[in-house]
């Protein structure tokens, strides 16, 4: 792999790929690369001639209180990951690299960043939105890979795009889980091994959403996120941050279940914040009895 720290020398790069028709394949990280990174990266290395994996922690997108110096940062790993991987080339800049003395132009987007993630975690999508609008000049991806982990972040993405009319194909992929259901995360390693048996009430609890909606057939969004909410105060090292049952597009609360529905939640086990989701619909109509024309 090809370790690429500066701006420029990426630009130079991505422009040399493009000029001779090779697609390029991107999967922006913030680092400290796992199961559910690399199954990114593997899309990309399937749809691209080119893969480059960003591995930044970006300073802005974390809040004042928030873990940004202690986040784990093992560049040497990634870059095992990234040779084992077939990975072309590894951008990893410093951040006076992305932000020299002088920066102040950010990214920002009404309503879709202001709630859920974007309420409990105040300009969080504004550091996201232009970390990213700022990649995708610099690495000039025909495909960019993000993770249904993190859902409103890939909407909000997908939104930019849309919005600005970037010329990247946005593709998300699903969510990479322990055997446990615990979706994998860097920040897992925080984890003591009491919390980290306490953090499978995530997924136990968007298990029990998932069954009530598409088994039961519950339609009652207040029934389906009391159910959520009784599953993670059944785990006494789990503080719900937030539950939520919302139109998949829109991020509106949903009363009644009808179509793709999201159920994101955040939750503080012991002191470390994890988020994770469930997209659910109910199950389809059933058909009319053969014979019976319309
Ligand atoms: P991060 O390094 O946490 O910023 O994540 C980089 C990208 O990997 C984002 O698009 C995430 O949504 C995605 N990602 C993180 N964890 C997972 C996971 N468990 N499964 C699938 N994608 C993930």
């Amino acid at each position: 792999v090809d370790l690429v720290r500066r701006v420029q020398a990426m630009q130079e790069m991505a422009r040399q790929a493009r000029g001779t028709g090779k697609k390029i394949a991107f999967v922006p990280t913030m680092g400290a690369l796992h199961d559910g990174h690399l199954s990114l990266v593997r899309r990309a290395r399937e749809l691209g001639d080119v893969v480059v994996v960003s591995v930044f922690v970006n300073p802005k997108q974390f809040g004042p209180a928030e873990d940004f110096t202690r986040y784990p940062r093992d560049l040497a790993r990634d870059a095992d990951l990234c040779i084992q991987e077939s990975v072309d080339h590894l951008f990893a800049p410093e951040p006076d690299e992305m932000y020299p003395p002088g920066h102040r132009t950010f990214v920002d987007m009404e309503g879709l960043t202001t709630v859920l993630e974007g309420a409990a975690r105040p300009n969080h999508f504004r550091g996201v939105l232009t970390v990213v609008m700022k990649l995708l000049h610099i690495v000039k991806p025909h495909f960019a890979f993000f993770g249904q982990k993190d859902a409103q972040q890939a909407l909000v993405i997908r939104r930019m795009v849309k919005d600005l009319n970037l010329d990247a194909e946005i593709v998300v992929a699903p969510t990479v889980r322990h055997e446990d259901g615990l979706a994998l995360s860097s920040r897992n390693a925080y984890l003591g091994p009491a919390e980290r048996a306490a953090a499978t009430v995530l997924s136990r609890a968007l298990a029990r959403a998932r069954q009530l909606v598409e088994r039961e057939e519950v339609r009652s969004a207040r029934a389906v996120e009391a159910a959520v909410r009784e599953v993670l105060a059944g785990e006494p090292r789990a503080r719900i941050d937030y539950v939520a049952v919302v139109d998949a597009e829109t991020l509106e609360p949903r009363e009644e279940i009808t179509g793709e529905t999201l159920i994101p939640l955040a939750v503080f086990v012991g002191g470390t914040r994890l988020i994770d989701n469930a997209l659910v619909r109910p199950p389809a109509a059933p058909r009319p009895p053969a014979g019976d024309l319309a």
